[in-house]
């Protein structure tokens, strides 16, 4: 044991991740290595991402037995994916409001560099639903794959012995294939994290911060109070657990979520790490975890909220308590409907900027520092979907525990 623990995976992520911030600030002229070796890792992470997704969260329905047992979890899964969205988003409303970053900022907006986006709140639940699941698949749509997983999973239960059979063992082959197939690019993570947060920190200097700086703050202190200190005490609260602990122990997608500033692509390093390292039930972290890639986004629906307002500030417009309340509502379902890929949250704030009347070209504001924030609420949103399924894998034990006598829980 002494000898596995001499330089573990997360020490060995760390240590990429430190090299990279090192190098890209001394010897910014070779990033372009970086820039490749961070490419091909993740490429080969999205390379997992639509099987994987497919067949673990088949199998989590699947194996959720019955449609009771199907319904509680998909009950206890969203009520803590909008419950800690919205703690999420009152945190980051109080922020902004008390600190205040745009008020006096005299910022102009970028001269065409507004992603344009065609989105509204309808079409993000329209897309939900795949007209052509194979199109779905092969485009990396996240969303419709969910939502034709759980019907597959779900449906596949009630067929016949024979069929349900076969496709249960088929969907659980290709389960184990793709865990087997993650395990062995997480060896090769401490390199593609090197090179990422080489390439970010070569090619984005400090100096774009500028007049931004308190904006980044304000919004960097509503995401640390969120990851530090609400999602553990929630976690405390129902597990009795040391929340620091599990934290430590989730390092590897933690700083695979940071470099890569993509949930979806964290995502099999999450399963994979919850699973082997904190004994989460393949039943649950296949069914909560993928879901909360797209659809828990914690950082998200914060930043969101502190970025509306403050463009609302920086322009010297007045929300009102009414209008404070619609950027709430619509930064939860923006978050919602926001892809795990990186600044997806940035192309979505439109609807929300659209939905209180703001200039849309508010976004050209805070683009310059989009990056860097993106990394830190990726890594929160991993962790809120790490700490639901924690929690729930808890509640599950308990339920299965009082129904058949004591079992052991780590
Ligand atoms: N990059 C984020 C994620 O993948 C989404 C966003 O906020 O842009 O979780």
């Amino acid at each position: 044991m002494g000898k596995k623990l001499k330089f573990p995976i997360y020490a060995q992520i760390i240590a990429g991740l430190t090299a990279g911030v090192v190098l890209g600030i001394f010897s910014p002229e070779y990033a372009a290595v970086g820039g490749f070796l961070g490419t091909m890792f993740l490429r080969l992470l999205k390379m997992l991402i639509i099987p994987l997704i497919f067949s673990s969260i088949v199998m989590g329905v699947v194996s959720t037995a019955s449609a009771s047992s199907f319904g509680r979890l998909g009950l206890k899964t969203l009520i803590y994916y909008i419950s800690t969205s919205l703690l999420a988003i009152l945190t980051g409303q109080f922020f902004v409001n008390v600190l205040k970053p745009g008020v006096g900022t005299h910022l102009r907006a970028a001269a065409a560099v507004v992603p344009a986006t065609g989105f509204s709140l309808k079409d993000i639940f329209l897309n939900m639903v795949p007209d052509n699941i194979f199109s779905a698949m092969a485009n990396g749509k996240v969303l419709p794959v969910i939502f034709f997983a759980l019907l597959a999973g779900f449906f596949i239960g009630v067929l016949n012995e024979k069929p349900r059979r076969t496709l249960t063992e088929l969907m659980d082959a290709v389960y184990q294939l793709m865990m087997k197939i993650t395990g062995f690019v997480i060896l090769l993570a401490p390199v593609g994290i090197f090179g990422l947060i080489y390439k970010t920190v070569a090619s984005t200097g400090a100096a774009v911060f500028g007049n931004l700086l308190f904006y980044f703050f304000t919004v960097l202190a509503g995401l640390l109070v969120h990851f530090f200190i609400t999602l553990p005490l929630i976690f405390f609260l129902f597990t009795r657990r040391n929340p620091y602990r599990f934290m430590k122990r989730m390092l590897a997608p933690l700083v695979t979520a940071f470099s890569t500033s993509s949930s979806s692509a964290t995502l099999p390093l999450t399963i994979e790490t919850i699973e082997k390292k904190v004994g989460v039930s393949n039943r649950v972290a296949g069914f909560v975890l993928p879901l909360g890639a797209t659809v828990n986004m914690d950082g998200t629906a914060l930043y969101e909220c502190v970025a509306v307002i403050f463009i609302a500030q920086a322009y010297g417009i007045h929300l009102t308590a009414a209008q404070q309340a619609v950027v709430v509502v619509t930064a939860l379902l923006v978050s919602i409907g926001a892809a795990g890929i990186p600044m997806a949250g940035l192309v979505m704030m439109t609807v929300i900027l659209k939905a209180v009347h703001l200039p849309l070209e508010g976004v050209g504001l805070i683009i310059a520092v989009d990056r860097f924030l993106d990394m830190f609420r990726t890594a929160t949103n991993v962790f809120s979907d790490s700490t639901g399924a924690r929690i729930i894998d808890f509640s599950e034990h308990r339920r299965a525990e009082s129904a058949s006598g004591p079992q052991l829980l780590k």
